[in-house]
């Protein structure tokens, strides 16, 4: 018998995004403080794991994004 061995997945910190969602840089890069102050009002643009652009939509609740990897977030 073969041994598989599993590819062990980078630790991510969880809730702590690599990527801004809402000008997609690196969140570690600083100068997000515009983002921060625009996302209060509007949905986000990019996932923060991945960085790909989001497919947001406006619902009667807020918002709605969705990453085709990572699943949907509301506002
Ligand atoms: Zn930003
Ligand atoms: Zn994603």
């Amino acid at each position: 018998m073969t041994e598989l061995v599993e590819p062990v997945a980078p630790a991510e910190p969880a809730g702590a995004g690599r990527w801004c969602d809402r000008c997609g840089e690196p969140s570690a890069a600083g100068g997000h403080d515009a983002c921060a102050a625009a996302r209060a009002l509007e949905p986000p643009r990019y996932c923060v794991h991945c960085r790909r652009r989001m497919k947001v939509q406006v619902v009667p609740t807020g918002w709605s994004a969705v990453c085709v990897e990572h699943g949907e977030i509301r506002g």
